[in-house]
């Protein structure tokens, strides 16, 4: 099996990073177009966002959950490549308010990203909200992700992708949602 997460994240230096990394470049390239486009288009509507988080290693994870800075101890879609974590900014200033980053749900669809607001399903009720994370996949694939058994292909649309037979989307996404950190979720008020 040949993939961006065993041809280049496992083979790079900061495979057990315990940094926070902002490089692009560990991000999948189809995540890394559709995190780019992402960041034009909210440009355009007036907003300026940031690169805060593509890669988490497990180490890193793992670190911050043992400080107590997240309740989970298994890294998510970040580990893979498959996630970002965006900043947004007024004349410089981070804005840290949950509910001013809505208008990241209308943009992830329009590149192919599914938003951490509504998880691309925006008739479920969610009992989570992670404001500031984008990531390629729907919740349905992660599992499969982790496991190793599947990732998705550049062209992947998250939009046109089916649950495989037998999955269902998890009631609540923190369980299968690995990667977040608590102060963000406090600082963002959800
Ligand atoms: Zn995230």
């Amino acid at each position: 099996m040949s993939n961006f997460y065993i041809d280049v994240i496992k083979k790079d230096k900061r495979f057990k990073s315990t940094q926070t990394i902002k490089d692009i470049s560990l991000l999948e390239p189809g995540t890394r177009a559709a995190v780019a486009k992402l960041i034009v288009l909210a440009h355009q509507a007036g907003h300026e966002i940031r690169v805060a988080e593509t890669y988490r290693s497990q180490s890193r994870q793992t670190q911050v959950f043992k400080a107590g800075a997240s309740e989970l101890s298994k890294v998510g879609c970040h580990g893979y490549g498959l996630a970002c974590d965006l900043g947004l900014y007024h004349n410089g200033v981070y804005d840290a308010k949950g509910e001013h980053y809505e208008f990241f749900i209308g943009l992830c669809k329009q590149v192919g990203l599914v938003s951490g607001i509504d998880w691309g399903t925006p008739n479920q009720n969610h009992t989570f909200h992670d404001w500031d994370h984008v990531q390629r996949i729907p919740v349905f694939r992660q599992n499969e992700v982790f496991a190793g058994t599947w990732y998705p292909p550049v062209d992947y649309d998250p939009y046109k992708d089916t649950p495989p037979l037998g999955v269902h989307e998890p009631v609540h996404e923190t369980i299968h949602h690995a990667h977040h950190l608590k102060h963000r979720h406090s600082r963002r008020g959800c």
